[in-house]
């Protein structure tokens, strides 16, 4: 699933393509994938200017002239793409804006993602802790405190800090020399200090090298990262550590798959 550097590659693809540019068309093809549902998102958009899109945690904000905003989640599965006008259009397209001569085009056949109303009231991070790239160690600390749940399962949750999935997570924890089941609470000072500078050591690289694609992730043009060639341990069970040469565990945590080392992550 696309996570903060895929999120943030397609923004940074987005902005000069769509900013300051306007909605002139608007297909909604499954109105489902809007909340609230009922919502006349066409209505809303149609003819508006975009003045600016940027990324909160794995959300995509839209803010357009009349003050008004939305976001797109791309879920488990998304792809948010410029495509030419009269290109075919891919089979579980839900949304098309035509902007200019071109169209951006949401596509997501597992539909966990969708179309989120936020009108000019609700805030664009409601329900979310600080961004991943921002939060400071203290900030990080103090929530961790709050909870006993293993380290591995407090960093996906996007209340206690936000554009962390299941690759950046486990490749954090590597980064910072520390074990995916240790009990949140439990992490020491100085664990909380590296982590939190391993996160966005980690993210900004991922970000540089625009991201990792394994199934599904493109980028707004349709290509792929190349991240996941620098992958130290998500999806390297088996395979040596590149720090002691110890082969890579794998193991389910919270329903998912959790990869470290068994001698370098204590
Ligand atoms: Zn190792």
């Amino acid at each position: 699933m696309p996570e903060l550097p895929e999120v943030e590659t397609i923004v940074r693809g987005l902005r000069p393509r769509i900013e300051s540019r306007r909605i002139d068309a608007v297909r909604v093809l499954r109105p489902d994938i809007v909340q609230p549902p009922g919502m006349a998102l066409d209505r809303r958009v149609l003819r508006r200017t975009i003045e600016h899109v940027h990324r909160r945690g794995k959300r995509i904000v839209f803010e357009l002239d009349d003050a008004s905003r939305f976001y797109i989640h791309l879920g488990m599965s998304g792809r948010l793409t410029i495509d030419l006008s009269d290109a075919p259009i891919r089979p579980h397209t839900h949304l098309i804006l035509q902007i200019a001569d071109a169209q951006l085009r949401l596509v997501d056949p597992r539909r966990f993602g969708g179309v989120f109303w936020l009108g000019t009231d609700d805030p664009a991070d409601a329900g979310l802790g600080p961004d991943a790239l921002e939060i400071t160690a203290k900030q990080l600390g103090q929530r961790l405190a709050k909870t006993r749940r293993c380290i591995k399962t407090a960093l996906l949750d996007q209340k206690l800090v936000a554009g962390l999935g299941n690759i950046y997570a486990d490749e954090s924890l590597f980064s910072a020399g520390i074990h995916p089941q240790i009990p949140a609470n439990r992490l020491s000072k100085s664990q909380i200090a590296r982590l939190s500078r391993s996160i966005k050591a980690v993210l900004n690289r991922a970000i540089r090298h625009r991201g990792s694609t394994r199934r599904d992730y493109v980028d707004s043009d349709g290509r792929g990262g190349e991240f996941q060639k620098f992958h130290r341990v998500y999806n390297c069970d088996g395979k040596p550590c590149l720090k002691c040469g110890q082969p890579i565990t794998r193991i389910v945590l919270g329903g998912r798959s959790t990869h470290f080392c068994r001698k370098c992550q204590r």
